[in-house]
């Protein structure tokens, strides 16, 4: 996943400390070091670690709960209410410890998180040993972890001077939306994120009922009523994205937004399609992600790449866009860049941190191989990683997660999900109405 895109065959990587020191083959690097420890991962393919650039990772805890819905629907009738009352920091370390176990076993080692209580989140995610950008959540109405917009982004302000210089977490604020918040909130959350130089995260144009809400209140599409307060201008991820013209775009490409793309959470949701090989040749940097697991529903980016490619090849009618290489690089070189790491991570590069995971190749699915490429975007799975490494902490050898008790991990998670369903409102969904 360098510039120029090198396949190194019987290949090895050589780490010092947090750090990737060379990458060349076996003997090369046998030649010029010597190792304290060393993995041998014959059979396996040595890849940067996925990035995930949009998920609410504690949604893990309502896998399943509401499924078959329009995400207004979703959001209004389910996740908020039960949110509200399940919320708490004890609901989100829970939920970001089984999020984090299931990311380090299927291959993600960065993701991008916006939700509540994220200082607790950053806790979890230092202990687990995962690279993430934490934003706290800023919404117009009472949530748990604050009775007000105001109180949110004072709570943004703490944990941001908080964490700002961590090696492994990148803290942010995180308005939730166009539609959720008035134009002074989120004016005051991008002077927050600018006056300590870090990102604001936010869902933009992610269904037509946003883009119907924002066009009648503020008569400007979400991207362009957003340009307008100068939101974007700053370290900006924006997630979902599906509906832009052309004008929208160029926006975007200007101000070197970070644009998350969710196939999976789009289609569930059957919020729309969006136009992700145009924002390719328009020079939005784009990644991908897949949004909480309440809409997709699990944290596996191998799967994302895989609906990404075969979804808009679907939509578009050209089997030839997003072609594997080009996909497997929104889930690394590309996202790293779109949430402005391109220069730490998402490549196996000297001087880069030691990033990396293993990938199995040798059983029945992945046999023959004549392209690892193709086999990394439309055959793994998130269980075929062997090996998973964030800054030279090795966090899982040979499917053995080193840095969480894994029983322990799931015995909680599932005590907590029976809060969840104590508090889960009655169905009104399609079942329900017997459809
Ligand atoms: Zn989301």
């Amino acid at each position: 996943m360098d510039v120029n895109g090198r396949v190194i065959p019987d290949g090895a990587v050589a780490i010092d400390g947090q750090k990737i020191v060379a990458v060349g083959s076996v003997d090369e690097i046998r030649a010029s070091y010597e190792a304290a420890e060393s993995i041998n991962v014959r059979g396996q393919v040595i890849l940067p670690g996925l990035i995930n650039t949009h998920t609410h990772a504690p949604m893990v805890l309502y896998r399943g709960l509401a499924d078959d819905l329009a995400l207004m629907d979703w959001l209004t009738k389910y996740i908020f209410p039960v949110e509200k009352s399940t919320v708490s920091p004890d609901f989100v370390r829970v939920g970001t410890r089984l999020a984090a176990l299931e990311m380090i076993e299927s291959g993600t080692t960065t993701f991008v998180d916006m939700y509540y209580f994220e200082d607790d989140i950053a806790d979890v995610t230092r202990e687990a040993g995962l690279r993430a950008v934490l934003g706290q959540s800023v919404i117009k109405f009472p949530v748990a972890d604050a009775p007000t917009p105001e109180a949110a982004l004072a709570r943004a302000e703490a944990f941001i001077s908080k964490w700002k210089t961590d090696a492994l977490i990148t803290p942010a604020v995180a308005p939730h939306s166009a539609y959720t918040l008035e134009p002074a909130t989120l004016t005051a959350a991008r002077e927050l994120a600018n006056r300590h130089d870090v990102p604001l995260l936010i869902h933009l144009a992610e269904t037509r009922d946003e883009m119907k809400i924002v066009q009648d209140a503020r008569r400007a599409s979400p991207t362009r009523f957003l340009d307008s307060l100068g939101i974007w201008a700053g370290r900006s991820i924006a997630a979902h994205a599906v509906y832009l013209d052309d004008a929208d775009m160029e926006v975007l490409a200007k101000a070197g937004v970070g644009v998350a793309h969710n196939p999976e959470s789009n289609m569930k949701l059957a919020s729309g399609v969006a136009a992700v090989p145009k924002w390719l040749t328009s020079g939005m940097r784009t990644g991908l992600g897949t949004d909480g697991a309440a809409s997709n529903n699990d944290l596996d980016m191998f799967e994302a790449m895989r609906f990404a490619a075969l979804l808009h090849k679907s939509a578009t009618g050209d089997p030839e866009v997003l072609p594997a290489r080009q996909v497997l690089e929104l889930a690394t070189r590309r996202g790293a860049d779109a949430i402005g790491q391109g220069d730490r991570i998402g490549s196996l590069e000297p001087g880069k941190q030691a990033d990396l995971i293993t990938v199995a190749m040798d059983g029945a699915r992945e046999t023959p191989m004549f392209n690892p490429i193709s086999h990394l975007v439309y055959v793994t799975r998130g269980d075929d990683v062997r090996t998973t490494i964030v800054g030279g902490r090795v966090l899982m050898r040979d499917r053995q997660v080193l840095s969480l008790k894994p029983v322990e991990v799931l015995r909680d998670a599932r005590a907590m999900a029976e809060r969840v369903r104590v508090a889960v409102p009655p169905p009104s969904g399609p079942e329900a109405k017997g459809k």
